[in-house]
């Protein structure tokens, strides 16, 4: 006999449409009512899984941990609703996760690409500008259609944030990638790398900090997303603090980039700019976070149905998987109120649902 679980609350199949009456049968939804009875009756409005569109799992403070750490990350991610996770790079191989029933739905980068000694030790392959176009051809291969730049950090001998590679060599290396049939994404918190990956093509941005007025008409026009990772962003002013004693003028700079973090935001939503949710959970942020992340997005002046697209239809449809249609995979978040009216509502989820199955 099949197994059943109905949804008897409203169901968000996007940010401004409800149906009601939804059913899994045997790990799909259905809008049909079936003809096996339910097991289970789970009542609250119904959202998609969440999506985490940066997040690190299988990585510590001090670079790759093991299986079991890297387990407890991905049930915390899990247990917060994130039911698919793009993995923004990983230096441990985790591969063993995909296709559990235990785990969130896992798109890897495969491990961050970075300049040698320009970025956390441990962390990324890092390499010269000539090996550049190589290491991102194997990584598109080892990933899962996603390759991760580390697109600028801080220049030891300028005292300052500057971009990685020089801006012809990224130029051909998201070609590569592209070629490979991988899309693209950087992390970039200075102003100049934003221009330079622009021009390269690229296919997605991180923090996204160095975002200007003039930088906003070739994000829409490109049809480049932000991940602005804001939880993460507000940690800032404690790397300024360490770093100023050597690096004032890098200090400064990050604090500045702190300062606009918000405005930046509303800024890129008003301009069209497509913004995910991510985390950036693994070396200094806890897994589990993204509710914290949906709603820094809202404080910063998305209207709350935008701030829950970025973690879910929107998020789900860009990374190729199923929101809540006919025959969708059942992966679902029940909460008690309407997330559009009480979006503090998603702190606290009263169901979740991976793949048919009722983990909470
Ligand atoms: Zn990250």
């Amino acid at each position: 006999m099949a197994e059943v679980i109905e949804f008897s609350g409203p169901v968000l199949t996007g940010p401004q449409t409800v149906e009601r009456g939804a059913w899994s049968v045997d790990g799909r939804l259905t809008f049909s009512r079936p003809a096996t009875p339910p097991g289970r009756v789970l009542a609250g409005w119904v959202l998609p899984g969440f999506v985490d569109a940066h997040c690190h799992i299988g990585l510590g403070p001090s670079g790759p941990v093991d299986s079991g750490t890297a387990q407890e990350q991905a049930a915390a991610d899990l247990n917060a609703g994130t039911l698919l996770v793009r993995d923004a790079g990983s230096p441990a191989d985790t591969r063993w996760m995909q296709g559990g029933r235990d785990f969130p739905v896992l798109i890897r980068a495969g491990r961050h690409i970075a300049r040698t000694r320009r970025y956390l030790r441990g962390f990324a392959e890092e390499v010269e500008p000539d090996g550049l176009v190589e290491a991102v051809r194997k990584q598109a291969r080892d990933g899962d259609g996603w390759v991760k730049l580390v697109g600028d950090w801080i220049d030891r001998s300028a005292g300052d944030l500057a971009p990685s590679f020089p801006a012809a060599v990224v130029r051909d290396a998201v070609q590569a990638a592209h070629d490979e049939g991988a899309r693209v994404t950087a992390h970039c918190f200075a102003e100049d790398t934003l221009d330079q990956m622009l021009d390269a093509g690229i296919d997605c941005i991180e923090h996204a900090t160095g975002l200007l007025p003039r930088h906003l008409p070739r994000f829409a026009e490109q049809g480049v997303p932000i991940v602005p990772t804001l939880i993460n962003i507000a940690t800032f002013p404690e790397i300024a603090a360490q770093a100023d004693p050597k690096f004032p003028r890098y200090a400064a700079h990050m604090r500045a980039l702190w300062e606009r973090r918000l405005e930046r935001v509303a800024e890129a939503h008003a301009a069209g700019v497509r913004i995910f949710a991510g985390t950036d959970a693994g070396s200094v942020i806890r897994h589990g976070r993204i509710a914290d992340e949906i709603l820094a997005l809202h404080g910063a002046g998305l209207p709350v149905a935008a701030a829950l697209d970025s973690a879910c239809w929107a998020a789900r449809a860009w990374l190729g998987a199923d929101g809540l249609e006919e025959g969708a995979r059942a992966d679902v978040v029940v909460c008690r109120e309407d997330p559009r009216a009480v979006p503090g509502t998603i702190t606290s989820l009263d169901h979740l649902v991976l793949g048919g199955r009722i983990i909470r």
